[in-house]
């Protein structure tokens, strides 16, 4: 029986573990998963603040002010950035602040230093323009505010997060801890790059791939040596990985050669097969099955199938672990320019590639094994059997983390 993708995809959801939390420090919380709500313990501004270098008034004294008619005001203090100052603004005088010098009391605005000019001795200042009330004032609390929530559980968080967090003086957070995830590779026929190649050979090239997709999305991939297609091999290293990793995946023996051990392996350690063989293209062969207790992902060893059922199925398993709330691969929009055809009765995520016009484009040869495409494709583009997709069409892409 071939699943289809989404029944495929729900099964894994439904099935994968969560991961326990854990505190990791501000420095290492880039593109994990939060498992508890940050709340703000502070109000953003943390007090009513300058967002000029100028002068803190009583917006009053100025109605008048203008450059015929400056109006003289005597400074009574000074704020530099990360002090305060118990002088007041009373009527005829101003405080000298610069940009985040906090407010000083009696000031209802601030008037900009370029709006201004010193009176010889440094005692008064010549006001040039009027300002309104609360002008040039960053309020306390208008960012955030003491309380608010900053971040949901089942965030994953970004880059762009992360200044916010800081800013309210939040050091560590509640994450999921990183999903250790064993990298396998199988084949006689495989070896490093640097190695000479034997007769027969051909270098690996999944590993690499899937490990630094594995850290993309959160996890900590432990690349394991290359598998031999033998039973006695395949069992052992199935076992070390799932023994030592929360999750497993193989890359190559899922289909239905002499040489495919994953399944059999699988099953001689007692494992079980939830299911093998999906309606997608590339990818059918994907085994998702439980070994040890952890969740194994078999991929397709030719080496686009790998990675295309890593991006549609392994990745959003992997962020479910860590509790994200949304699992969905990112996004992209573009406008067909060529025309796409899938003949076949599997829906074809061909790889495609988005250009800076936001033309979409095939990213040349369609076939599994061809690395060149891959390397040059930018997004996917799911064309459903029998589906024509024309020039012109604007269409939805699946695009790789970044
Ligand atoms: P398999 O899924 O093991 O039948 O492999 C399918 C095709 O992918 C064969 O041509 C393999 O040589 C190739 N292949 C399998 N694993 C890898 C790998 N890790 N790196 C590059 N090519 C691979
Ligand atoms: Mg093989």
């Amino acid at each position: 029986m071939m699943l289809d993708f989404n029944d495929a995809l729900k099964r894994i959801l439904d099935q994968v573990p969560a991961l326990d939390e854990e505190s990791a420090p501000l420095s290492e919380l880039k593109g994990r998963v939060l498992s508890a709500s940050i709340y703000s313990d502070i109000d953003l501004p943390v007090a009513n603040n300058s967002s000029m270098d100028g002068y803190a008034v009583r917006a009053a004294d100025l109605e008048q002010a203008g450059k015929e008619h400056p109006i003289l005001l005597r400074v009574v203090g000074v704020v530099p950035a990360g002090t305060v100052s118990d002088a007041v603004v009373e009527s005829r005088t101003c405080v000298r602040l610069f940009t985040g010098s906090f407010l000083p009391e009696g000031a209802d605005a601030v008037i900009m230093q370029e709006d201004t000019s010193e009176v010889v001795g440094g005692e008064q200042i010549r006001c040039l323009d009027r300002v309104k009330p609360r002008e040039n004032i960053r309020f306390k609390g208008e960012d955030v505010e003491k309380g608010d929530l900053l971040l949901e559980s089942g965030t994953r968080l970004h880059i762009r997060h992360l200044g916010m967090v800081a800013a309210t003086g939040c050091a560590e957070a509640k994450v999921a801890r990183r999903p250790r995830v064993a990298i396998l590779a199988t084949g006689h026929e495989l070896q490093s790059p640097g190695e000479v190649l034997r007769p027969g050979a051909i270098y690996e090239s999944n590993r690499i791939v899937l490990g630094e997709m594995v850290a993309m999305c959160g996890g900590l991939p432990k690349i394991c040596p290359l598998v031999q297609d033998d039973l006695a091999s395949t069992k052992v290293a199935l076992r070390v990985a799932a023994e030592e990793n929360d999750a497993v995946i193989t890359s190559g023996g899922v289909s239905v050669g002499d040489y495919d051990l994953i399944r059999p392996a699988i099953e001689a350690l007692g494992g079980h097969i939830d299911f093998w063989r999906i309606r997608l293209r590339p990818g059918k062969p994907f085994v998702f099955a439980e070994v040890f207790g952890k969740p194994l992902f078999g991929l397709p060893g030719n080496p686009v199938s790998a990675i295309t059922t890593f991006m549609l199925l392994a990745r959003p398993a992997l962020l479910k672990m860590q509790g994200a709330s949304d699992v969905r691969p990112p996004q992209l929009k573009g406008r067909l320019v060529e025309t796409l055809t899938n003949q076949s009765d599997r829906p074809h995520f061909m790889r495609v590639y988005l250009n800076e016009n936001r033309e979409v484009t095939s990213a040349g040869l369609q076939d599994s094994h061809a690395l060149q495409s891959l390397s040059k494709a930018n997004a996917w583009l799911c064309v459903e059997p029998g589906q024509t997709l024309s020039s012109g069409e604007e269409v939805s892409l699946i695009a790789w983390d970044s």
